[in-house]
């Protein structure tokens, strides 16, 4: 992860589990019980494995039973997160409302297309409303003045790699797990306002 908070001129939001809370509210509707801190951080970014390993009784979901069978409302009810508002307020301040934009991938399920559409109608404020772009190859939009904020280190690692700048988002199943993620993102995104010239 960068430590360079040198100006920036457009900033990219990953939806799930940055802006929505994905991972936990999917593993609860798939009937595991636990809370975020409970989250098997052994098994890294596979939602899969996490609730196999969880999972009050024995039964072993697949990938396949697992994307299928969250429906429309599940991505369009989801909570938001814990950082929704930090991160709005500040990307907002950072670049201007007219350079943030949402950046998200979709799953093979089109429920999921459909719902998280009515979640961003509904929750995102009117200056993002539009202002999204669904592809898992975030990578593509990377540049020296462009920063990812995303929970997957998969996705910050690679917008890196082709030149743009990230912010990992510590959640339980990424290496910044240790760190308080509100104070966290507070952090860095103060640091990057201060910066920004
Ligand atoms: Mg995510």
């Amino acid at each position: 992860m960068t430590n360079d908070f040198a100006p920036i001129r457009r900033i990219l939001l990953d939806l799930d589990d940055v802006l929505n809370n994905f991972t936990m509210c999917a593993m609860e509707y798939l009937g595991c019980d636990l809370v975020t801190e409970d989250y098997p951080t052994e098994v890294g970014y596979d939602i899969v494995a996490a609730i196999n390993l969880t999972h009050p009784t024995n039964c072993h979901w697949t990938p396949e039973q697992v994307w299928g069978i969250l429906g429309v409302d599940f991505w369009d009810r989801m909570s938001v997160s814990d950082i929704f508002y930090t991160v709005l307020e500040y990307s907002a301040d950072i670049v201007g409302e007219d350079q943030v934009f949402i950046c998200s991938s979709l799953t093979k399920n089109h429920h999921c297309t459909a719902g998280k559409l009515k979640w961003m109608d509904r929750n995102l404020p009117h200056w993002l409303q539009g202002r999204f772009i669904l592809t898992p190859y975030k990578s593509l939009l990377a540049d020296s003045q462009t920063l990812l904020i995303d929970d997957y280190l998969g996705n910050t690692v690679s917008f890196e790699k082709s030149g743009g700048r990230a912010l990992l988002v510590p959640r339980p199943w990424n290496p910044f797990n240790r760190y308080d993620t509100k104070s966290f993102i507070t952090g860095a995104l103060g640091n990057w306002k201060n910066n920004q010239k």
